[in-house]
């Protein structure tokens, strides 16, 4: 690994680390960005996204970040496919430990994004990819014809079972509230959808299996009635956790687990800021996360003219 120190270390790939890296190189900042897998974050697991403008037709993730990425190579963001073990931000440069050795950076802008919440039943680690998964977009296709069940009312999972309606025999949505959270545009589609059939103010109490997933046993909350579903896919759909476990000791965080910082960006540290989806905010969406990492750029920018001139 190169022994020099970087204006800038963007830690993650998502929309929102990929923009920071733009305006950062755009700015004439040397910058570097760190991604342990595929650019585009979370988003590559989305197969169409119609929200993001300037695609008339939708666009599926992994292009998306593709294009993004090249963007920010374009103004010269040196891209490492490495995985970041522990930062330290206190340092002063930062310090940036990976699989591959250590870099050092006067600013560090972190984008590492949330990930899949797992409902913690036993069986569930064990069965992941064996029946069990957290994307719909992504292994949907293994469960043509089949039956599944997707678990959750919000967002992600009105989308999923709308998904997996086009695709699947049999759509179970499990959700443990008697309305979904998920905004109004998924309603229509998935009541009118004919294999679509909710399991209202239910848990999965158990997975069964054989190898891989059979199906389900779920509990009414508030009868406890039983009954089992047999499945060939479950897909766990319940939301994110914030994927902070490196800077959990170093940033502030909300009770949920988000790193705390407003509008800015900025952090309790100086020179660190949080963008996209591992930040305290309103909305978690590919366009709320580019605009944090313009606006961390901006102000890593200001930082180091302030701090280092
Ligand atoms: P979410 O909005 O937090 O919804 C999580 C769902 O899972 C809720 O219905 C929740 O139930 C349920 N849940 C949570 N923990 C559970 C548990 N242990 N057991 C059973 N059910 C559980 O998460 P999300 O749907 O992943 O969305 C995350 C963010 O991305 C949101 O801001 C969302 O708007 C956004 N998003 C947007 C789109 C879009 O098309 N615009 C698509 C996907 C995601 P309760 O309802 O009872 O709390």
């Amino acid at each position: 690994m190169v022994d020099k120190i970087y204006d800038v270390a963007v830690v993650g790939g998502g929309p929102g680390g990929l923009t920071a890296a733009i305006y950062a190189t755009r700015a004439g900042l040397d910058t570097v960005l760190i991604e342990k897998l595929s650019a585009g974050g979370q988003m590559t697991e989305t197969a169409q996204i119609d929200n993001y403008p300037g695609f008339p037709e939708g666009i599926d993730g992994f292009s998306l970040g593709a294009h993004m990425q090249q963007g920010a190579v374009r103004f010269g963001c040196e891209v490492l496919q490495n995985e970041v073990l522990a930062l330290s931000l206190t340092d002063s440069p930062k310090v940036i430990k990976t699989d591959a050795g250590e870099l050092s950076a006067r600013a560090v802008i972190l984008a590492t994004g949330a990930t899949h919440r797992h409902l913690g039943i036993p069986g569930e680690e064990a069965l992941i990819g064996r029946g069990v998964g957290y994307c719909a977009a992504c292994d949907g296709m293994f469960f043509r014809g089949k039956t599944v069940a997707v678990v959750g009312g919000g967002n992600s999972a009105a989308a999923d079972a709308l998904y997996l309606s086009r695709i699947c025999k049999k759509v179970y949505v499990i959700h443990r509230r008697d309305t979904l959270r998920a905004t109004k545009i998924y309603h229509e589609p998935l009541m009118h959808a004919e294999n679509v059939e909710f399991k209202w103010n239910s848990t999965v109490a158990e997975l069964l299996a054989e190898n891989k997933l059979t199906g389900v046993v779920i509990e009414n909350v508030q009868k406890g009635d039983r009954e089992t579903l047999a499945l060939d896919g479950l897909f766990i759909s319940i939301g994110r956790t914030p994927a902070t476990d490196l800077v959990k000791d170093q940033l502030s965080l909300d009770q949920n687990g988000y790193v705390i910082a407003d509008e800015t960006t900025k952090t309790n540290l100086a020179g660190v800021f949080a963008v996209g989806d591992v930040r305290t905010k309103a909305l978690r969406q590919i366009v709320t996360a580019t605009a944090d990492g313009a606006v961390a750029a901006h102000f890593a920018e200001e930082y180091l003219t302030q701090a280092y001139e």
